[in-house]
C-alpha cells in the first residue's frame, strides 16, 4: 500500500490534517483506529470560546472545516466578551455531538485523493534518516513521503476512576501502546500527561425549575466566512451553583481521588482543574459555577460544565445529588481521568515537523496541548506542510504578529509546555490586530497563494476588500467636500457606525461587514499604536537584569500562572522571563514596567 501522506488518528487533528493534506494535492491516507469515532467530540459538547473561537476562524480562513462543521451542528451560540473590546471577543457555539461527529465524517469522504482506513499504526519507519513508511497492527506496510502523528489522548494512554485504573484512550476505547515505543525509538522524547472529563447526566431527571436558564444569542453569528447567517434554533443552557454539600461530598473523597494521591502520573491542565482539585486548593472557595450543557438534539445525556473529576462513582453520586435541581439526577456516565505519552514540543521545526525525523509530523493534544480547537489548528498546519514537502514545495509558516495559530505553534516549540496548553487571547502580544472578526482578510490570501483554500473563498475576501476600499473613499470624499469628518466622530466612545451613518446618509448603504472593520480600526487605531510601541519597549529590552530577590507577588495584573513560574525559575534578565512557558508578552510588560521604576 502507498500514499503520499499517512495521517495517524482521526480526531480532530487528524481531521484537519488529512483534509489539509488532500487539498493540496497530495495523496493522503487516514488511518484510525475506528471509523465510527472520526471527528469524536471527547469532552465538552462546545467548540470555540475565549482564544480558541479565534482559532477556529482562522482555520476557517484557512480553508479547514472546524467552522463549517459547528454552524451545520450548532445548537447554541454565544460571543463571549460581547461587552468588552473586539479583541477579546470570542465565538463558542454548543453543538450536537453526534451530529458533528457525522458531518465530519461525511465531509472527508467527499474529498477526493483521501482514503481512510481503520487501523492502528504501531511504528513509523524510516529511510536514511527519513520518513518511508508506517506499518500497521494489521499488517500492513504503507510506503509514504510523510507521516503526521495525531494519536490524542491514545499513547500508552491509562483511565482512571476512583481506585479502578485500566487501558484506554477514551473511556471504551483502547489504547495505542506501540506508537509510543516506535517514536521513543526514533529519539523522540516524551513526557506524560493529564485530563479530566464531566459526569453526563440524564435529562429526564433534572428539576430545570430550580437552574437558570443560559440562552444563546439574540442575533447569533456564524463561524464560517461562507456563511452570512447562523441558521440554526437554539435551545437553551443552563447554570447552577454547588454547595456546602457538594463541597463536603468531594472533600470527604479526595483521599480516594487518583488526581490528589499522586496514583496518576501526567501533569495536569492549570486552567480547567477538576472539581477536587479546586476543592482541595482552594478550601475558602465553598461554591463553585456549574454549566449543564446538552449533548445533541435527540439526546437526553446533558453535560456538567465543571464538575470534571475522577473521584470514585459513590461520590459522584453524592456530589451531582446535593446540587439543587439535580438532586434526583441519574448518570449516565461517570467522569473520569486519562493519562497519556505527549511529544515534548520543543523537538519540533515551526512547521510541525521533527527536527530529528525528516518527514514526521506530529499535531494536536499529542504536542501537549488540551482542546479541540488547538488540536485541529495544528492539524490544518502539519497537513499542508506535510503535503508541501511530499511535493518537493517550500513550507507554509504563519508568525505571531499574523495569526493566532503562529502563537500557538511558537509558544510550543519554542518555549515547550510541561502541562496540557490552551490558547488564550493573553498570550498573543498582537491581539488587537488579530482579532475573530479579521481572520479571513488576514489569512485567506496566505492560503490561496499554496491552493490551500479555493478561488469562491477569495472572491468573498476580495469583495469585502473592494466594499472596505470603497466606503472609505466615501468618507474621505466626505472630508474633502465639507470638512465632515465621519472618522472623527466614530472615535468617540458613545458613536457607534449606525449613529455615524444616520448623520451621513451617504455611508448608510455600507455592507455591514465593511462596516464593523472600518469602526473597528477606526476605534483601535490609538491603542495599535500604543501596544506596537510596548512591544518595541519590550524588545530594546530583553537583556535587562532582574534582581534575584524580586518579589513578582508585588505586581499587580500579572497572571498566577506567571507569578508562580517566575518566583520558582528566578530569571536573571527580562529575556529568560520571556521564554519561560506560561509568561505572555503582557506579562513580561508589566514586570519591564515595574523594573524600569
Ligand atoms: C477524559 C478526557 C478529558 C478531556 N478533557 C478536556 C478538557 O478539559 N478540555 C479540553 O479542551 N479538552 C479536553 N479533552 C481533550 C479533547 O478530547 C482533545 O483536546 C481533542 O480531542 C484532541 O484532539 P486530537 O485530534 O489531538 O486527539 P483525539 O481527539 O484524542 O483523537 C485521537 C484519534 O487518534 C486515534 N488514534 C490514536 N492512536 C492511533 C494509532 N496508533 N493508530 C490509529 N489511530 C490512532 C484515536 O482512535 C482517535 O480517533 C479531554 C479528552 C478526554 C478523553
Amino acid at each position: 500500500m502507498r500514499a503520499q501522506v499517512v495521517v495517524i488518528g482521526g480526531g480532530h487533528a487528524g481531521c484537519e490534517a488529512a483534509l489539509a493534506s488532500a487539498r493540496l494535492g497530495a495523496d493522503t491516507l487516514l488511518l484510525t483506529m475506528n471509523p465510527d469515532q472520526i471527528g469524536h467530540v471527547s469532552c465538552n459538547p462546545a467548540v470555540g470560546g475565549v482564544g480558541k473561537g479565534q482559532l477556529v476562524r482562522e482555520i476557517d480562513a484557512l480553508g479547514g472545516m472546524m467552522g463549517q462543521a459547528a454552524d451545520a451542528n450548532a445548537m447554541q451560540y454565544r460571543m463571549l466578551n460581547s461587552s468588552k473590546g473586539a479583541a477579546v471577543r470570542s465565538p463558542r457555539a454548543q453543538i450536537d455531538r453526534w451530529a458533528y461527529q457525522n458531518w465530519v465524517k461525511a465531509r472527508l469522504e467527499r474529498e477526493e485523493r483521501l482514503r481512510c482506513c481503520q487501523d492502528l499504526a504501531v511504528a513509523v519507519e524510516l529511510r536514511d534518516g527519513v520518513v518511508a513508511g508506517v506499518r500497521t497492527f494489521f499488517g500492513r506496510h504503507i510506503r509514504c513521503r510523510a507521516a503526521v502523528v495525531c494519536s490524542g489522548t491514545f499513547a500508552r494512554a491509562k483511565l482512571h476512576l476512583g481506585g479502578r485504573e485500566w487501558p484506554g484512550g477514551r473511556n471504551g476505547e483502547p489504547p495505542a501502546r506501540q506508537l509510543s515505543e516506535s517514536l521513543s525509538a526514533l529519539g523522540l522524547e516524551l513526557f506524560r500527561l493529564r485530563t479530566d472529563t464531566c459526569p453526563r447526566i440524564d435529562g429526564r431527571t433534572v428539576d430545570f425549575s430550580k437552574l437558570v436558564v443560559e440562552p444563546g444569542d439574540e442575533k447569533p453569528q456564524p463561524f464560517s466566512f461562507l456563511n452570512d447567517r447562523a441558521r440554526t434554533e437554539q435551545v437553551p443552557c443552563y447554570s447552577a451553583w454547588t454547595n456546602d454539600r457538594t463541597f463536603e461530598a468531594v472533600k470527604n473523597a479526595l483521599d480516594r481521588s487518583p488526581a490528589i494521591i499522586g496514583k496518576i502520573e501526567g501533569q495536569p491542565p492549570r486552567y480547567c482543574p477538576n472539581i477536587e482539585t479546586k476543592v482541595a486548593r482552594f478550601p475558602e472557595k465553598r461554591t463553585h459555577h456549574l454549566f449543564i450543557e446538552p449533548e445533541g438534539r435527540d439526546s437526553c445525556e446533558m453535560y456538567l460544565n465543571g464538575f470534571s473529576t475522577s473521584i470514585p462513582p459513590d461520590a459522584q453520586e453524592e456530589m451531582v445529588h446535593s446540587v439543587s435541581g439535580l438532586e434526583k439526577a441519574r448518570i449516565v456516565r461517570y467522569g473520569y481521568a486519562v493519562e497519556y505519552d505527549a511529544v515534548r514540543p520543543t523537538q519540533l521545526r515551526d512547521t510541525l515537523e521533527s527536527k530529528r525525523v525528516g518527514g514526521l509530523f506530529t499535531a494536536g493534544q499529542v504536542n501537549g496541548t488540551s482542546g479541540y480547537e488547538e488540536a485541529a489548528a495544528q492539524g490544518l498546519m502539519a497537513g499542508a506542510n506535510a503535503a508541501l514537502l511530499a511535493s518537493g514545495r517550500p513550507p507554509f509558516r504563519l508568525s505571531r504578529g499574523e495569526a493566532y495559530l503562529g502563537v500557538l505553534i511558537d509558544d510550543l516549540t519554542a518555549r515547550g509546555t510541561d502541562e496540557p496548553y490552551r490558547l488564550f487571547t493573553s498570550r498573543a502580544e498582537f491581539r488587537l490586530l488579530l482579532r475573530q472578526d479579521n481572520a479571513d482578510l488576514r489569512l485567506t490570501g496566505k492560503a490561496r497563494e499554496i491552493g490551500l483554500v479555493g478561488q469562491d473563498r477569495m472572491e468573498r475576501v476580495l469583495r469585502l476588500e473592494g466594499a472596505i476600499t470603497a466606503v472609505r473613499g466615501v468618507m474621505e470624499a466626505l472630508h474633502a467636500a465639507d470638512g465632515d469628518r465621519p472618522g472623527q466622530l466614530l472615535l468617540r466612545p458613545e458613536e457607534n457606525w449606525g449613529t455615524v451613518a444616520a448623520r451621513f446618509p451617504e455611508l448608510a448603504a455600507a455592507p455591514p461587514r465593511a462596516a464593523e472593520q472600518i469602526e473597528i480600526e477606526i476605534k483601535y487605531a490609538g491603542y495599535v499604536e500604543r501596544q506596537r510601541r510596548q512591544i518595541a519597549r519590550l524588545e530594546r529590552n530583553r537583556r535587562l537584569a532582574v534582581p534575584a530577590d524580586f518579589d513578582y507577588g508585588a505586581i499587580s495584573g500579572l497572571s498566577r500562572e506567571a507569578k508562580e513560574k517566575l518566583s520558582l525559575i528566578r530569571p536573571e534578565t527580562l529575556d529568560q522571563a520571556l521564554s519561560i512557558p506560561g509568561v505572555s508578552p503582557a506579562d513580561a510588560a508589566l514586570l519591564l514596567v515595574k523594573l524600569r521604576r
